[in-house]
């Protein structure tokens, strides 16, 4: 059966970090629902205006669109295993979504591993933070790139993301403990949580994840 987990936490907690590891360890693909509307975005799709406006300021995509965008890319061949969903859910109505499109499919949420760091740390994260455009993340001082401003991966360029200014983060942050939060219950009360501290360093966080996914 095909498996599916949810990582959450905060902006800045090492969501994507951690899963493009995760993700090649265990061959799953990776689903970042900011990349895709990064990815809309950039090909100034229908989708990417709507989205926009909301990314800029720092607050969510109305639900039916993100969910419609989610639902779209899980069902395609690529899925068939299952995903590592990065970003989403992110509203209970989100989640509700998604337990209703993985149960057409035959399939179900595993696991929830929820990173966790204090809002104290996320601004410092998120202002060092640069990104390649195919989502690789490394961090001036916590990660830096062999060469600065070149992705170790591929070798593409690193661009520092418009949302990541210390304004927009802290709305980001305000909107994730306002409606994204509740999801600690919501997955809480269904069994499917696990808390991984996630101040640790990068490799630390890796080993916690890896230890709660072998143990489902
Ligand atoms: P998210 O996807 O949750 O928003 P990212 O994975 O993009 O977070 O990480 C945010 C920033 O913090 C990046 O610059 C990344 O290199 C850095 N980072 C990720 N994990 C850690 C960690 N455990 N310790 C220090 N910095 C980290
Ligand atoms: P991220 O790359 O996860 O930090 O997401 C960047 C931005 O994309 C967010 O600030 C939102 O504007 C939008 N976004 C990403 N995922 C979702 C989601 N599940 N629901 C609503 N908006 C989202």
């Amino acid at each position: 059966m095909a498996k599916f987990y949810v990582l959450i936490g905060p902006p800045g907690a090492g969501k994507g970090t951690q899963a493009k590891i995760i993700a090649e360890k265990y061959n799953l693909v990776h689903i970042s629902s900011g990349d895709l509307f990064r990815e809309n975005l950039k090909n100034q799709t229908e989708l990417g205006k709507l989205a926009q406006g909301f990314m800029t300021r720092g607050e969510l995509v109305p639900d039916d669109v993100t969910i419609g965008m989610v639902r779209e890319r899980i069902s395609r061949p690529d899925c068939k295993n299952g995903a590592l969903l990065d970003g989403f859910p992110r509203t209970p109505a989100q989640a509700d979504a998604l337990a209703v499109m993985l149960k057409e499919f035959g399939s179900k949420v595993e696991l929830v591993p929820l990173i966790d760091v204090p809002a104290k740390d996320l601004i410092e994260r998120l202002s060092g933070r640069w990104t390649c455009k195919e989502g690789h993340v490394f961090h001036e001082k916590f990660n830096p790139p062999q060469k600065a401003g070149i992705c170790d991966i591929d070798g593409s360029e690193l661009y520092q993301r418009e949302d990541d200014k210390k304004a927009t983060v802290e709305n980001r942050i305000k909107v994730y403990t306002e409606q994204t939060a509740p999801l600690i219950e919501y997955y809480g009360n269904r069994k499917l949580l696990v808390k991984i501290d996630g101040t640790k360093p990068i490799d630390a966080v890796t080993k916690e994840l890896l230890s709660a996914i072998e143990k489902v």
